[in-house]
């Protein structure tokens, strides 16, 4: 599949193809016997080729002390390889753009001759580096991509879909990944049928990963890395985090060409004047590029306005967590509220029956677990009817919220009294043994009879019948339904034995005790 592509690519009819002065001039210059005249010759003959070169010769960027007039002048002025730079240049320029929606050539132009001014001025500050060959190798990096976009523009645009890049930030592995092939490979195989010498062949096959360079020639390696280098400085006008890019522009060129930071100042510097002075010779008409120092700039205040929003977001988010916090705890006092509320009786504020029998539940298990007593007592308001019929049910609501907060004086703390219905309460009393609930009822009795209920001017006479069952350890543990059953059999025992009394169950058969006064 991956061999089938490449060859496809390598057949196609549309791959780009130099001018033929060109690649007469790169045969020419390749022989070493060849004079400088002929060369000059070549040129001179191609009249739209030599009054483009003059102009260029001519232009800021060479900065030449005086006017070139000739072609012949250029060639010993600037000597063969600037001469074959200009020339490759305005192929290379003037290369026919295949009519192809998904490919932005003006892009591709500028980003080449981003990429070859780049390696020529990198190449200023190596003493051992030919601008020249700098300037070539940096143009013609990328050709393999406009072979790509020219043989197979369908599949190159779904292999940039499927990785999500576009061509001028897409890795090779990435190519290779979906196409099986790379542009770097591509760009090799189109640099040997322009017949261009060796050195470049290997620049563009190894721009992207110049420790894959096999070689041992130190020039080769260096213009490698130059045109690495170069493709990182160019990448920094069109990546979307040129800050990151140029980070690992300045590591690698310092790693890669020993570059110190006043020499990646000053290339950083110019980058951008060059490449529109090198544009403007060339005769090309792209948009100004701006300073490396303003994309930097806004790249910081796009990260100062990210970490700000960031900042506000993190604030929203600990207010948010804030109120939720509160809300939270608002609803567990509502429910700790609604809770009680639901456990208490509106009458006497006491427990209500349902909120005695879970305490019974649980009174009683605990009491299991710890092998301890419990005992429970039944109290019943002795003829209340009455109370209510000669004093009036508001004067027996007051009876019986009274008959609570004064029942309630008398108990514990972990005791619980209960409202169990109408005029009859319930009394928990953990820990207790039979004995001990027999006093404390007495206690209730005598208070209840003592009391003077109501007004101090009418007291209201009262008295309770108080039936208790307990649970003894070591016994066989009553559920909540029969020791309920044994206290209300008590109480049944004490109505029917008088008023007025206490009375003790007993879990077996037999006469439950009895006290009265
Ligand atoms: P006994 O000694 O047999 O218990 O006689 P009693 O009159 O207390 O018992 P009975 O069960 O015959 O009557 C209970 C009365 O308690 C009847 C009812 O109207 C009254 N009662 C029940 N709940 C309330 C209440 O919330 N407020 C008032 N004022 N009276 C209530
Ligand atoms: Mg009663
Ligand atoms: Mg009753």
């Amino acid at each position: 599949m991956a061999i089938d592509l490449r060859t496809v690519i390598l057949a196609s009819p549309d791959l780009p193809t130099l001018p033929v002065v060109a690649s007469r001039l790169l045969a020419l210059t390749a022989d070493e016997e060849t004079h400088l005249a002929e060369i000059a010759d070549l040129v001179a003959r191609d009249m739209a080729l030599s009054a483009k070169l003059l102009r260029v010769v001519n232009s800021s960027f060479y900065g030449l002390p005086r006017r070139i007039g000739s072609i012949q002048q250029a060639v010993t002025m600037l000597g063969v390889n600037a001469v074959r730079s200009i020339v490759l240049s305005f192929s290379f320029f003037t290369l026919p753009e295949k009519k192809n929606a998904l490919f932005d050539f003006d892009r591709f132009w500028k980003r080449s001759l981003a990429g070859a001014v780049a390696a020529r001025v990198i190449a200023e500050h190596l003493p051992q580096a030919d601008r020249e060959e700098a300037f070539i190798a940096g143009l013609l990096s990328n050709i393999g991509q406009l072979a790509l976009a020219a043989a197979i523009p369908g599949q190159y645009q779904q292999a940039l879909q499927a990785a999500g890049k576009s061509w001028d930030d897409i890795e090779e592995a990435e190519e290779s990944h979906h196409l099986g092939v790379a542009h770097g490979h591509i760009g090799e195989e189109i640099a040997g049928r322009w017949g261009l010498p060796d050195l470049y062949r290997i620049a563009i096959r190894h721009h992207h990963d110049p420790a894959a360079y096999p070689g041992t020639d130190e020039h080769e390696a260096r213009v490698v890395r130059i045109v690495h280098l170069a493709d990182l400085l160019a990448a920094i006008f069109t990546s979307p985090t040129p800050e990151v890019i140029h980070q690992s522009f300045r590591l690698q060129a310092r790693k890669l060409l020993g570059l110190d930071d006043r020499a990646l100042d000053a290339i950083v510097g110019r980058i951008a004047e060059a490449i529109d002075a090198s544009a403007h010779s060339f005769g090309l008409d792209l948009a100004p590029t701006r300073s490396v120092a303003e994309i930097l700039e806004e790249a910081n205040q796009r990260l100062t306005q990210l970490h700000l929003s960031y900042e506000a977001m993190n604030r929203e988010l600990v207010r948010s967590k804030q109120r939720l916090e509160q809300l939270q705890d608002e609803l567990s006092h509502k429910n700790a509220l609604l809770e009680q509320l639901a456990n208490i009786d509106d009458l006497t504020g006491m427990a209500n029956h349902r909120h005695f029998r879970a305490a019974l539940d649980r009174e009683l298990d605990r009491a299991a677990d710890n092998d301890s007593n419990l005992s429970l007592l039944m109290v019943d308001i002795d003829r209340f009817k009455s109370i209510n019929d000669s004093r009036g049910h508001q004067v027996g609501d007051a009876v019986l919220r009274e008959f609570c907060l004064q029942t309630a004086a008398k108990l514990r703390n972990y005791d619980l009294l209960a409202r169990y219905g109408g005029e009859e309460f319930a009394v928990i009393l953990p820990e207790t043994g039979p004995d001990e609930a027999m006093i404390v009822a007495e206690k209730i009795r005598r208070m209840v009879e003592r009391h003077p209920f109501g007004e101090p001017t009418d007291p209201i006479r009262v008295t309770v019948s108080i039936g208790i069952a307990a649970t003894g350890p070591r016994r066989d543990r009553p559920s909540p339904r029969e020791l309920i059953g044994l206290a209300d059999q008590a109480l049944y025992e004490a109505k029917n034995s008088g008023r007025n009394r206490s009375v003790l169950a007993h879990s077996g058969s037999g006469d439950p005790d009895e006290n009265t006064l």
